[in-house]
């Protein structure tokens, strides 16, 4: 499988510090706490892998693992964090959109979003910075396990309204890393980028 048995590469400060762009990248990004790291670790098979200090205010490291098949994943700095300093916020976000929009080995976006508030406007700024390099976006609706089963349809069928509106290839699924589920349709959805 995709994911499986990734393994960490290196941290950088910056984009500038990533690996040369030889090499697929798929990048994962999301607002802080939404379950980034516990979905990298959960598809990756691995417990604590995607670790990362949440100290608020302290430089966030991009953490990128070398998958089985070459492609590079890169975690990127959670967003939203309450008391960053609006510099630093800035500073982050000219980084992120300029990493979202040149990286010519990008292949694509994975949004990792708490299935109780997806698209917050943190989120719809990712979706507006990449959906225009014309390169896919999959959203994990995390925490799916904290919703019933009804919830969990109104809240997916909501959200492609909504990701329709946003962008034409964006898709969207339910995923819980507590309960294990929607894994193999992450690969699935997240495989197509690389068999081109
Ligand atoms: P990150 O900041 O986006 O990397 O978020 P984390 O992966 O650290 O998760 C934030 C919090 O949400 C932690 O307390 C996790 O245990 C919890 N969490 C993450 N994923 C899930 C999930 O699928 N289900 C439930 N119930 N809790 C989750």
């Amino acid at each position: 499988s995709l994911f499986r048995h990734a393994e960490f590469e290196i941290s950088v400060a910056s984009p500038a510090g990533l690996p040369p762009p030889f090499a697929p990248e798929i990048a994962f990004a999301g607002r802080s706490n939404a379950g980034k790291s516990s979905a990298i670790n959960t598809l990756v098979g691995h417990t604590r892998l995607a670790f990362v200090s949440k100290t608020p205010g302290r430089t966030q490291l991009i953490n990128v693992f070398r998958m089985k098949n070459g492609a590079a994943l890169v975690d990127l700095p959670g967003y939203g964090y309450a008391d960053v300093p609006e510099k630093v916020r800035r500073q982050w976000g000219e980084l992120l959109e300029n990493y979202l929009t040149r990286r010519p080995n990008l292949s694509g976006l994975v949004l990792i979003m708490d299935a109780r508030r997806p698209f917050t406007p943190l989120d719809r700024q990712m979706v507006g910075w990449f959906a225009p390099t014309g390169k896919p976006i999959h959203c994990l609706l995390t925490k799916a396990d904290k919703l019933t089963r009804q919830e969990q349809a109104k809240t997916l069928s909501a959200a492609k309204v909504e990701a329709a509106r946003l962008g034409d290839k964006i898709t969207l699924q339910l995923f819980s890393s507590l309960k294990k589920t929607g894994m193999d349709e992450a690969e699935a959805a997240i495989g197509t980028w690389l068999d081109q």
